[in-house]
């Protein structure tokens, strides 16, 4: 067979296998289950309520503003109380749509959405990814692991489309396992997760820029307590790249 007909037939296999799979596994909807065109794809409506992320914001902390700021500006609280953590960013608001996929994955085993959810972060972010040194979870105490079989800012880390030798999924350990965070105002989220993590002994971070990756971002807390233990050990920079931001509109 001449090497064009190979390539032919490859072809004609790969169609008939992907429409074999999108019968026996028809592309959902990451948010509400309706079918769609791709995996990976929102439907109109659920589309439609998604909100990214976009300028103007704080350089630093990534708060959203709705007036018009200079390109290089950072917000009165970063100013005030300066956080650990030198840039953080979203791909999305966190909002009923954005907050259904985040526990989906969380609490109801769906762990394919990592999958997309990394891609989406890779695709906006790319440049951080890039630039940074070593990608980190955020990690879970191993109770918590135990319990949910899995930690899903490494299962997003998995789905960063390549900086394979940049990812370190066991770079920090939360050796407190602190309450859930949610119900929790701002000071306490702080007190809550005060030294509650340190970095794992085999690692050094002298002099690296260190992104860490997480499902929401909400009072910064957690991050800040990581940020700090990290430059604590020299850390050049600390960066967080989360799927969903609340930016104290709602709470996770
Ligand atoms: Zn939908
Ligand atoms: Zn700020």
């Amino acid at each position: 067979m001449k090497k064009n007909q190979v390539k032919a037939l490859k072809q004609l296999w790969k169609k008939w296998w992907n429409n074999t799979l999108s019968f026996l596994f028809p592309p959902l909807c990451l948010s509400c289950k309706k079918h769609v065109h791709n995996w990976g794809d929102f439907c109109a409506p659920c589309w439609s309520e998604l909100v990214y992320v976009t300028e103007p914001f704080c350089k630093q902390c990534g708060r959203v503003f709705e007036f018009k700021i200079e390109d290089d500006f950072v917000c009165p609280k970063c100013i005030q109380d300066q956080p650990p953590y030198d840039i953080v960013r979203a791909v999305f608001i966190y909002n009923d749509i954005s907050k259904k996929i985040i526990l989906k994955l969380k609490n109801h085993d769906s762990t394919y959405l990592a999958k997309y959810m990394g891609r989406y972060m890779s695709s906006n972010f790319h440049e951080l990814l890039e630039k940074a040194d070593i990608i980190a979870p955020i990690p879970l105490h191993w109770r918590r692991l135990l319990k949910r079989k899995f930690n899903q800012s490494a299962l997003m880390i998995q789905h960063l489309e390549g900086f394979r030798e940049k990812k370190i999924y066991d770079l920090m350990q939360r050796h407190k396992n602190t309450p859930i965070q949610g119900t929790l105002d701002e000071a306490s989220r702080i007190k809550n997760v005060k030294s509650a993590f340190k970095l794992s002994p085999q690692y050094n971070v002298k002099g690296k820029i260190v992104l860490l990756i997480d499902d929401v971002f909400t009072t910064g807390a957690t991050v800040g307590a990581c940020a700090k233990v990290l430059k604590r050990k020299g850390a050049k920079e600390v960066w967080c790249l989360s799927f969903a931001r609340a930016d104290g509109k709602f709470k996770d």
